[in-house]
């Protein structure tokens, strides 16, 4: 069993620091948003994004919808493979609405670059992503992130809904896992 004083190297954003950096995607949101016709749809891209898309839709002031889309590209270890799975797909239909893609982290690129695909197809009338975490050197896609939290350099990090084998989602703050724990 894998325990926080065994596996966690530092707190790299604070529960309090996280909630203002919400608070102004909240509002920055609002404000580019403002007077549509129908309510902003936030997709949320399970499992990682759910404590994020919790605060963040209370943060934003205008008529907002959320649904959510499990995909999995990682398995359990810490290396992206490349392959992105469909574990649950939408279950509304986007054609025409103004969607915000929230997912919780984007490293090389690939799962956000596939899905802004995926959405693309079925043609809504606005489409841009918001990613918490932003991981600039890893990237090998490039993807045009509209929203971004904080740029963090390459580590492996764990905390408000990020895990490690399933460890670690319910930290309050986001942290630096040691290396020496997925090294083995
Ligand atoms: P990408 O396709 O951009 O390489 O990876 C996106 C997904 O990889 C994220 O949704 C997340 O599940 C996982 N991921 C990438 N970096 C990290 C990290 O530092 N910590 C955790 N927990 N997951 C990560």
């Amino acid at each position: 069993m894998l325990t926080r004083e065994k596996s966690i190297q530092g707190v790299l954003f604070s529960s309090e620091e996280i909630q203002t950096r919400v608070r102004d995607l909240g509002q920055q949101i609002s404000t580019d948003y403002a007077n549509l016709e129908n309510p902003l749809i936030l997709i949320g891209i399970l499992n990682g994004s759910f404590v994020l898309c919790a605060d963040l839709m209370r943060q934003i002031t205008i008529p907002v919808e959320i649904h959510f889309m499990s995909v999995s590209s990682y398995g359990s270890g810490t290396e992206s493979t490349g392959i992105v799975r469909i574990d649950k797909d939408l279950r509304v239909d986007i054609t025409g609405r103004d969607v915000l893609i929230v997912e919780d982290i984007v490293d090389t690129g690939l799962t956000l670059s596939y899905l802004r695909e995926l959405f693309a197809d079925r043609q809504p009338k606005s489409l841009e992503i918001c990613a918490f975490l932003d991981k600039p050197e890893t990237r090998q896609k490039p993807v045009e992130v509209r929203y971004i939290g904080f740029s963090i350099p390459n580590e492996f990090v764990v905390g408000y809904g990020l895990d490690y084998n399933h460890y670690f989602r319910e930290l309050p703050y986001i942290a630096i896992l040691k290396s020496e724990v997925y090294q083995g």
